[in-house]
């Protein structure tokens, strides 16, 4: 894929030192949308006005000689499940169709007030519900590597905007794997925060356990610029934690040393062969370059899909019971009473994955089922805790595939079972609230990208973006 913004550094020192402008970046970016957009369908809606707005704004502050901020004229996508002012959010959903928020999210507040300018909203499965953007109740985006596969999901959007360089950088979510399984297909980096690191404030709820906010970018290091804007306590999100005190634009990238732990129930059946190879080739080169390579094996990590699919839909189908047509967007037309304007706003507004999990939801939480499905899941979840922890005792770092394969056939995993189980690698990070990243580490014989996964313990984000630009730098 053509390079075509360079790093996020050199572009705002190139507009701070008036060899590019804002208006410039910006124009770059629409113009990269409106060339690419109507054959890959990444993106929901372009925000030309407000974004042509604040560009002006910059430049003028620039001329006048005052400070524009760490991201001054970089243009940037978010997934339409994020909200920004002036903008639609639909979380590609009819629910949300046509919903205006009277306020805008911490994540893109901190952005903007760094001179970031939101360009544009990329498409998702609706409500971030999946893992190829199939189940976007307005369109599918095609992967950029291939037109006839998925870019992966739930924030196949915003891979795709990245890969096809529609902006530097895009945001996603993470709950279950969203951000690093469509890295992995889109051949970008896709980095998913310690549990807690970027407030939740004003994205659209999916799982309020498992939900992070992250970064897609062409490289580590403009990721970590961008999580360092983004992260840290805020009053709206009390689940947020306090960021590390060194900043992530002083990254250290060695990787001699390093202890690395390779999950071994991750390269099992299912596994395909050139995922492995690609995979197997990084780590021999990490231990050429110096890192102490062990086997770990994390025993319960085999239930952790089993976990999150009973955790994650109790969680959702609580958030969306907000969605009764009474508040928000659509609302049903024709009833005789409130009990039926419920039943027929959701009935319409929602599409069949939603359904699906908010029944697997309610059921898991209905009484007589409860101790069966959801404690039992939240009791294996706690060991699953454990076991991550004693192995970050033992290892700085725990790798192995993003997805057991490359990007699939539009279409091809049609049944919902087969859909949940390409995010077999990548649930357990969300459960556990530790942070992972997908690096690019290769293609199949179909020129299809490959992502290596790399987690590290709660709150070593620091340490692991300056690992994954270690891992970057032995791939060049
Ligand atoms: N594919 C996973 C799911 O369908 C992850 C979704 C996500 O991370 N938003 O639940």
């Amino acid at each position: 894929m053509t390079e075509v913004w360079g790093s996020i550094g050199q572009l705002v020192s190139d507009v701070q030192s008036g060899k590019k402008s804002a208006q410039e970046l910006v124009e770059l970016s629409l113009s990269r949308i409106k060339e690419f957009n109507p054959e890959y369908d990444a993106i929901i809606s372009i925000l030309e006005e407000p974004a042509r707005k604040r560009a002006v704004e910059i430049d003028e502050k620039l001329k006048k000689g005052e400070k524009a901020g760490r991201l001054a004229g970089v243009p940037f996508i978010a997934k339409d499940n994020f909200l920004v002012f002036g903008a639609e959010t639909t979380a590609a959903s009819n629910m949300l169709k046509g919903f205006v928020a009277p306020y805008q999210s911490t994540a893109i507040e901190r952005l903007e007030s760094e001179g970031a300018i939101c360009v544009a909203k990329a498409n998702l499965d609706a409500f971030a519900h999946g893992g190829s953007t199939e189940n976007s109740d307005f369109f599918i985006t095609k992967n950029p590597h291939d037109k006839t596969r998925v870019a992966g999901g739930s924030s196949g959007g915003s891979a795709a905007s990245v890969a096809l360089s529609l902006a530097p950088f895009a945001l996603g979510t993470d709950t279950g794997g969203s951000i690093r399984q469509p890295a992995s297909y889109c051949g970008v980096v896709g980095y998913k925060p310690t549990y807690g690191l970027v407030s939740r404030s004003g994205v659209v709820a999916m799982a309020s356990s498992t939900d992070c906010i992250g970064v897609f970018a062409r490289r580590s290091e403009d990721v970590a610029l961008v999580l360092d804007i983004m992260s840290g306590e805020d009053t709206l999100d009390s689940t947020t934690i306090a960021r590390d005190s060194s900043a992530y634009t002083d990254l250290e990238n060695t990787v001699k040393g390093k202890k690395v732990g390779v999950i071994s129930e991750y390269f099992g059946e299912g596994l395909d062969a050139q995922v492995k190879a690609s995979v197997d080739s990084i780590i021999e080169k990490l231990k050429l370059a110096g890192a102490e390579i062990q086997e770990v094996s994390i025993p319960s990590i085999d239930l952790a899909l089993a976990i999150y699919y009973v955790v994650v839909p109790a969680e959702l189908s609580s958030n969306l019971a907000r969605h009764d047509g009474q508040r928000y967007n659509y609302s049903a037309p024709d009833f005789k009473t409130l009990q039926e304007s419920y039943e027929q706003s959701r009935s319409q507004g929602f599409g069949a994955e939603a359904k699906r999990r908010i029944m697997m939801g309610t059921h898991v939480l209905s009484s007589g089922y409860y101790d069966a499905y959801y404690k039992k899941a939240q009791t294996v979840r706690t060991k699953l805790i454990n076991e991550f922890k004693a192995a970050f005792e033992r290892v700085d770092f725990l790798v192995g595939p993003v997805a057991p394969t490359t990007a699939f056939k539009i279409g091809a995993n049609e049944d919902p079972v087969a859909m949940y189980l390409q995010d077999i690698l990548t649930v357990a990070a969300n459960l556990v609230g530790i942070p992972a990243v997908s690096i690019p580490c290769g293609f199949d014989s179909n020129s299809l990208p490959i992502g290596f996964q790399v987690m590290a313990a709660q709150k070593d984000d620091r340490a692991l973006l300056g690992f994954s630009k270690g891992v970057e730098e032995l791939l060049i």
